[in-house]
């Protein structure tokens, strides 16, 4: 069971599936179309109850999840969408105590999964150039957890120049930037051998691009590129059928693997 409590980020969900995302005050009310609903009356619900607005609307109440959480937070850079976050973390093999590099860290979508993923004995490196952006990067994070987790590193810094000394030995490194290639000789020198490299990127000219990069470099196999189309369906009383709207192009996803020292790129990229 999962009780309300104050300082709780929620969700009310009305009869036509619209969420309504807010943090629980003592003494705030939430208000929209349908009347009004006193936070205090939501504190010590459980999830999963209905709460009746002063208009005599039923709300579901509900923590957000991850995937929720992320398409209602603010916004400072475009976020990566669920569908692609979820692609990246089995991609890039992101796993409990993994030390994991990524960057930009833009409103933090991405790095609340991998935060998530590598659990509180993994690390998290995250760069960003633009200070606004990680003001919002902090407070959407402090927001999902409560606090900005002690194993999250936060570098307000341009990584196209290198990385920290101390960002060495990586296990995974998952790059959101315009120009990724520009990282290929950092990511070689601080990657462990066997370690993974994840690249989204929307245009197929940057993938590619960065693909040449790898390959030059001589320190990565490149095992794979994909794009993950996802359609949702409709459950209505008469029929269930796709929705007539989807998202249909996000970016792609490139895969690399970080080679021994000894060894060389054949240059037979798959
Ligand atoms: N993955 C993020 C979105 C990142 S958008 C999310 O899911 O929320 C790309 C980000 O990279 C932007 O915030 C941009 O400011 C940042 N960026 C661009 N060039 C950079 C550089 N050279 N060094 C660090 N960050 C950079």
């Amino acid at each position: 069971m999962s009780k309300i409590v104050e300082g709780d980020v929620i969700q009310l969900v009305d009869r036509k599936r619209r969420r309504y995302q807010f943090r629980v005050q003592r003494g705030a009310q939430f208000s929209f179309h349908r009347g009004v609903v006193p936070h205090d009356e939501l504190i010590g619900l459980e999830e999963g109850n209905v709460v009746t607005s002063s208009h005599g609307e039923r709300l579901f109440v509900f923590k957000p999840t991850l995937s929720e959480f992320v398409l209602k937070m603010q916004r400072g850079a475009q976020i990566i969408y669920p569908k692609d976050i979820a692609a990246i973390l089995m991609f890039a093999d992101i796993f409990p105590g993994a030390r994991v590099l990524e960057a930009g860290t833009g409103s933090a979508a991405l790095t609340l999964a991998l935060l998530r993923a590598v659990g509180e004995h993994g690390l998290v490196i995250s760069y960003e150039i633009r200070k606004d952006f990680l003001e919002v990067a902090k407070r959407n994070i402090e927001l999902f957890f409560g606090n900005i987790p002690e194993n999250l590193i936060l570098r307000e810094q341009n990584i196209y120049e290198g990385f920290a000394r101390e960002d060495k030995n990586l296990d995974r490194m998952v790059l959101d930037l315009p120009e990724p290639w520009r990282v290929v000789k950092h990511a070689k020198a601080s990657l462990r051998n066997g370690g993974i490299l994840v690249a989204y990127n929307p245009s197929i000219l940057q993938i590619f691009k960065l693909s040449k990069r790898l390959e030059k470099s001589g320190g990565f196999l490149l095992t794979e590129i994909h794009e993950v189309a996802l359609r949702g369906w409709e459950a209505g009383k008469r029929s269930i059928r796709p929705k007539h709207r989807m998202v249909a192009h996000t970016g792609f996803l490139l895969i690399a693997r970080r080679l021994g020292d000894t060894e060389t790129e054949t240059g037979e990229n798959v």
